[in-house]
């Protein structure tokens, strides 16, 4: 078990074998809102593994639904981050670096569009609008993952959400779908320049799930039925999913698993139509 343990943790998954596959592992969740965030399921998951976890919220009014719920799982760290300015991410990462002097798993759940761009003809979509959803949305992994690098001394995990309108076309997604493909397409390109630090860095491409981000989305409850309707599976993911899966590629499952997008959606993704 020792030695097991010993060759693990060289590649920076490990965790106490004996104990919760996450026991000892720190962990930073950027982008928890409420109960309902992806973020969360997945922090629970790594709480349920024993994770040391801490967390970000964005603004005054998120942490009072953040605090309580980081709280409720121990968190030692409860940060402000607005990852659109650089000095907020450079000061969280600071937090990290004198609590813990380690990270072993970031976990980047975040994303924004304005309002009036996730609806219409994205031929509309403002130089501004395109401007903060790439920077919030999908830049926002690489300057967290810059950061995280020197802390990840014994290698790490970093993941992401993503969703398949940046494959294919889905109504109203819009400027999100173009985000989304330059998110994915910075997972491989950071997979590539942190593989020697064996820092594996991947995405979830997840179906849709009701949460405050999907509320922002015009006609999101067709995306639901449709995907209820039309997938392999027919029905559709939940958040405790997410964690599942989220979980898996953060331990030792997702050991050699790294610049991937991984599909979550009941097999949508196959379908023609
Ligand atoms: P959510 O609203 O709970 O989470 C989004 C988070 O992004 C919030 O915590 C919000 O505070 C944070 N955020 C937005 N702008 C920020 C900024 N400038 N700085 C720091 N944080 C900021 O919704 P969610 O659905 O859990 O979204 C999490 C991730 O999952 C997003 O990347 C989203 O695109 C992705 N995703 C969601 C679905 C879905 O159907 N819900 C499907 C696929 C992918």
């Amino acid at each position: 078990m020792q030695q097991e343990k010993a060759v693990n943790a060289d590649k920076g998954v490990s965790g106490n074998l004996s104990g919760g596959i996450f026991t000892g592992k720190k962990a930073l969740i950027l982008g928890v809102a409420n109960e309902r965030s992806l973020g969360w399921a997945i922090a629970r998951k790594l709480h349920e593994g024993g994770a040391r976890l801490a967390f970000n919220y964005l603004g005054d009014a998120l942490e009072r639904r953040v605090r309580p719920l980081a709280e409720s799982v121990g968190a030692e760290l409860i940060h402000p981050c607005d990852v659109s300015d650089d000095a907020q991410i450079d000061a969280i990462f600071e937090q990290v670096a004198q609590k813990w002097g380690g990270l072993d798993i970031l976990v980047h759940s975040v994303a924004f569009a304005n309002r009036e761009d996730l609806e219409g003809r994205f031929l509309n979509t403002s130089r501004d609008g395109f401007r903060v959803a790439m920077d919030i949305s999908a830049y926002s992994l690489v300057a967290t993952a810059r950061r995280a690098e020197p802390l990840m001394k014994n290698g790490g995990t970093i993941l992401t959400l993503s969703y398949y309108g940046a494959e294919k076309v889905v109504p109203n997604y819009n400027v999100m779908g173009v985000a989304k493909a330059a998110l994915e397409a910075s997972v491989r390109y950071l997979a590539y320049d942190l593989g020697p630090s064996k820092i594996r860095v991947n995405a979830i491409s997840a179906g849709p799930v009701k949460t405050l981000a999907a509320a922002g989305i015009r006609n999101f409850r067709t995306m639901l039925a449709a995907a209820e309707e039309k997938t392999p599976l027919r029905e559709n993911i939940s958040a405790e999913d997410v964690g599942e899966m989220g979980a898996f590629l953060c331990g030792p499952g997702g050991l050699h698993v790294t610049g991937s997008t991984l599909y979550l959606d009941s097999g949508a993704h196959i379908m023609a139509v």
